[in-house]
């Protein structure tokens, strides 16, 4: 765990080639603890997504990947998990270096990520198609999965090795060929990531990635001809322009967007419990995660005991350089999303809110030049305010209390989001309930944050469309294809249908 020095310049990866952008152009990637460039970027443009989706379209249609059978591409996909496994120290420096990601937190997940190389890779030969006993004489009717084609795969900032994971390894699992745009703040870990993809022996332009701003190449690969599935992961209102461009020709969407998640603690909770997964819910990460539970919904009877512990525990986090284990809690990504957060902030208290923990930038020694915000607890909310309707995307947690079990489902509900959910309660029949009530992707009851290659992930309502990870993944990269068959000795009276 060392930060990488000097200065380091990328190239992009399009046709299985490290090569220069067509506009010979690079832009600096900023390390967020130290305020520094650290990284030299590609700045691509519509020149270089046009050569992209042609070597993915041609991986697609003509060569070795075409004709592979799935065993072999399982194959492939499980030799990329053991790389990264490999790797995975390098790969955690440079998302820490780049992203500002707590270097404990990525050596965690980047132990954890080989795993949706291993479960897809498995997967991949095991898409069976059914034989349909159809209602129909001397007929034989059978369906098939073929792969949707050449995926655009747009990540953010946050977590750009994981959330690139989540929907190369379903993609490549079902045949797939694949341009990746990461964020213009975090794309050296996907072009990391690349080098162990060549290694691993996936054909030339199977994978491919290209760098640089939404406007400038987001826009003409989300409104390519050539692609025919877009995979996006990101902001409500840049969904909403790629789902628009996605409309034009029809292509295949999934979105994985925003979230204003309530975490709901009853009065039968344990609160050391909840008290340890509200906070892992909201400062985890520094909060910058979809999943962020930055509604507090709390009985109003152990409202006080609970933020009481809430404030003691929270309090003794450690903040400071991302790379040291002993770091709980770092630097926001980037700059832009820290001005953001303390904007929220004063909107907070502009509502009426009231500040008792935080509520300003991280000033302390060990926070040096970076962008830290303090963790933010915000009581007295009411949930039709501001701070409880919108993402922040950062460390300001809302408190907002309850009487009624009722109220609180209510409550939970009412933004338009609806992507977690957590439930703290020891009321077996209270938990089930709630996990009825609750109109959310994924429902926690006495945890919170846990995510797995095995179980589905994705938004109700403006939360996004269709689902990452778990089997049903995989069908988000398909098109069914039915054929009939018949074996009748005749061709009956073609004007009447069938
Ligand atoms: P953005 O929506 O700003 O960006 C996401 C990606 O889209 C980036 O690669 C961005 O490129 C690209 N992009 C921007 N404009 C366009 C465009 N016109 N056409 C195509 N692509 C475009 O989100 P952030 O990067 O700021 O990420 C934070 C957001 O992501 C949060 O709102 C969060 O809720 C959401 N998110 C959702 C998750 C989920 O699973 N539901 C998980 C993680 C985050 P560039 O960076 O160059 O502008």
């Amino acid at each position: 765990m060392s930060r990488i020095q000097p200065t380091k310049r990328y190239q992009c990866f399009i046709g299985g080639r490290w090569c220069e952008p067509a506009s010979g152009q690079h832009f600096e990637s900023i390390d967020p603890f130290l305020g520094k460039p650290w990284a030299l970027i590609p700045r691509c443009d519509g020149r270089d997504v046009d050569a992209a989706v042609a070597a993915a379209r041609t991986a697609l249609e003509r060569g070795e990947w075409a004709s592979m059978h799935p065993s072999r591409r399982g194959q492939l996909l499980r030799r990329l998990g053991e790389l990264i496994a490999r790797d995975a120290d390098r790969l955690a420096s440079v998302e820490v270096q780049d992203n500002g990601k707590l270097y404990a937190e990525m050596r965690g997940q980047l132990s954890y990520l080989p795993q949706w190389f291993h479960y897809f890779g498995g997967l991949a030969d095991k898409i069976e198609g059914s034989v349909i006993p159809i209602d129909k004489q001397d007929m034989f009717t059978f369906t098939s999965y073929e792969p949707v084609g050449v995926v655009a795969a747009i990540t953010p900032w946050n977590s750009p090795l994981m959330l690139a994971t989540w929907k190369l390894a379903p993609a490549l699992a079902a045949g797939c060929t694949i341009v990746i745009k990461p964020s213009e703040f975090t794309s050296a870990s996907t072009l990391e990531l690349m080098k162990l993809v060549e290694e691993a022996g996936f054909p030339a332009g199977v994978l491919n990635v290209v760098t640089g701003f939404g406007a400038e190449i987001g826009e003409p690969l989300t409104s390519h001809p050539g692609v025919d599935k877009i995979a996006f992961t990101g902001g409500e209102e840049s969904g909403r322009h790629v789902a628009h461009n996605a409309a034009q020709n029809f292509k295949r969407l999934t979105l994985e967007l925003g979230g204003k998640s309530a975490q709901l603690v009853f009065p039968d909770a344990d609160l050391d419990k909840s008290v340890k997964g509200v906070i892992s819910g909201i400062f985890a990460a520094t909060g910058q995660t979809c999943i962020a539970g930055s509604r507090l919904l709390i009985h109003e009877s152990i409202h006080d005991e609970f933020l009481d512990k809430f404030i003691a525990l929270a309090g003794t986090a450690r903040m400071g350089d991302p790379m040291s284990m002993e770091t709980q809690v770092g630097p926001i990504t980037t700059q832009r999303q820290f001005q953001r957060i303390l904007t929220c902030i004063e909107m907070a208290r502009a509502e009426g809110a009231e500040c008792v923990m935080g509520g300003r930038p991280a000033t302390r020694p060990e926070c040096a030049d970076g962008w830290f915000v303090e963790p933010t607890v915000f009581m007295n909310v009411s949930n039709s305010m501001r701070i409880a309707q919108e993402e922040v995307f950062g460390p300001v947690l809302s408190v907002i209390r309850f009487r009624e079990d009722d109220e609180a489902y209510a409550m939970a509900n009412d933004t338009p989001y609806g992507l977690g959910a957590g439930v703290w309660t020891t009321d077996q029949r209270r938990a089930f309930t709630a996990a009825k009530r609750l109109r959310a992707g994924t429902v926690w009851t006495n945890t919170y944050r846990s995510v797995s290659y095995m179980a589905p992930f994705g938004g109700f309502k403006n939360s996004g469309i269709g689902r990452e990870s778990g089997q049903e993944a995989i069908y988000e990269y398909l098109e069914t294809k039915c054929v009939w068959m018949s074996y009748e000795k005749d061709v009956p009276n073609p004007f009447v249908m069938r």
